[in-house]
Parts: C-alpha cells; sequence; structure tokens
C-alpha cells in the first residue's frame, strides 16, 4: 500500500517490546516509553530505562510536535521505497525530546529546513497497523 504522498507503507514487525507502541500508532496515537524513576522519555521503545538502568517504565501520548533536527533527501529509494525517490528522510526532536528517524512528507524535500515545526502523522499500511511519519506543522486544517 502507498501513501497519498507516493511512500511505500510497509508494515512495522512489533516485538514484544514494541507491540504497544505499535498498536497505538494503528489508532492514530503516538506512544513513547518514560521511566518512572528519572523521567527520561525512552527511544526506541523498550522496556528498561537506558539512562538509569529502571526497568519501570510507563507509556506516555507524545504531543506528536516536533522540529526537523536534521535531514537528507534520498535521490534513489532502497527495498521497498525503490521507485519513492526523492523523499526525505529526517531525525525529528520531539516535544518530549527524543530524536527519531523518520520521513517528512507532503512538501517539496528540498523546501524543508532544520528547525521547521513538524507534527505526526499516520499512514496506514493497510494490514491493521499504521506508520508514523510527520509534516510541516501549521497549515490550514488543524
Ligand atoms: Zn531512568
Amino acid at each position: 500500500m502507498r501513501s497519498e504522498a507516493g511512500l511505500p507503507v510497509p508494515a512495522p514487525s512489533p516485538t514484544a517490546e514494541t507491540a504497544e507502541f505499535w498498536a497505538a500508532t494503528a489508532r492514530g496515537t503516538l506512544l513513547l516509553p518514560r521511566c518512572d524513576e528519572c523521567s527520561t522519555v525512552i527511544w526506541y521503545p523498550r522496556v528498561f530505562c537506558p539512562a538509569c538502568g529502571s526497568q519501570t517504565v510507563s507509556w506516555i501520548e507524545a504531543s506528536g510536535r516536533g522540529i526537523i533536527y536534521s535531514f537528507t533527501v534520498a535521490r534513489r529509494g532502497m527495498g521497498p521505497y525503490k521507485d519513492a525517490a526523492p523523499y526525505a528522510v529526517a531525525y525529528v526532536e520531539l516535544e518530549e525530546g527524543p530524536r527519531i528517524m523518520t520521513n517528512v512528507v507532503d512538501d517539496d524535500p528540498g523546501s524543508l529546513e532544520v528547525g521547521m515545526p513538524v507534527q505526526v502523522v499516520f499512514h496506514d499500511t493497510g494490514e491493521g497497523s499504521a506508520l508514523y511519519r510527520f509534516r510541516r506543522a501549521g497549515g490550514g486544517d488543524r
């Protein structure tokens, strides 16, 4: 299945550690694990805190807002992305702190800028799951 932006939407492969995260994306919610001991927001989802080693981690609902921390324009796609280029691969710094690797969609990749505010969107895989991606924040349809 392909998104309206032309990127393929390959289904994720949830593990025991990420099943809750992926179940939430299918509902249109971005969840992040946060350490109950030291409040570190953890990425990628895992069941212990990489900062303090605590195993008491709870899910919080992210705002879905962030900024482009860095990005590159892929001129040649690989695997399922073979025919999708050019497209933007970015690290988005979430309001909650983590920097997550993602795609920024719905824009000419050449028009993106570091520091640009973005918000999460979810692309349905057609298989009961969804991928998180980001697009320019603002616009008239929020
Ligand atoms: Zn911790």
